[in-house]
């Protein structure tokens, strides 16, 4: 991989990890007046048959916020693998991953062909 496709790839993760560190943000402010507005009884719309139920918001809300913490995790290690200088090496058969697929994936760890 030449400097500047890893320096286009480090880019993208940097872009990606702040799109999902605002993400996390947002869903934990979200859950938080949610949980204000479960402890309030005048908010409950267990009643609306239209409206998704409070809980229902809920575990929606939980699970974007375990897959955004997912997210920002694997984003942590390409950056780590970036800084060792094994991001972008397949761990299946240890080819490079084209950068196609990086660009695409930032956090791929397998080539398609180890993928599928
Ligand atoms: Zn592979």
């Amino acid at each position: 991989m030449d400097s500047a496709t890893r320096d286009a790839l480090a880019r993208i993760l940097a872009d990606e990890r702040a799109r999902a560190e605002a993400a996390l943000r947002a869903h934990d402010a979200a859950l938080e007046g949610l949980g204000a507005a479960r402890s309030d009884s005048t908010a409950d719309d267990e009643h609306d048959p239209e409206g998704a139920t409070l809980a229902d918001e809920w575990s929606r809300l939980t699970g974007l916020r375990a897959a955004a913490l997912r997210e920002l995790e694997a984003l942590r290690a390409a950056d780590a693998r970036l800084a060792q200088g094994t991001y972008g090496v397949c761990e299946g058969c240890g080819r490079p991953i084209p950068p196609g697929r990086l660009e695409v994936r930032p956090t791929a760890t397998r080539c398609v062909a180890c993928a599928s």
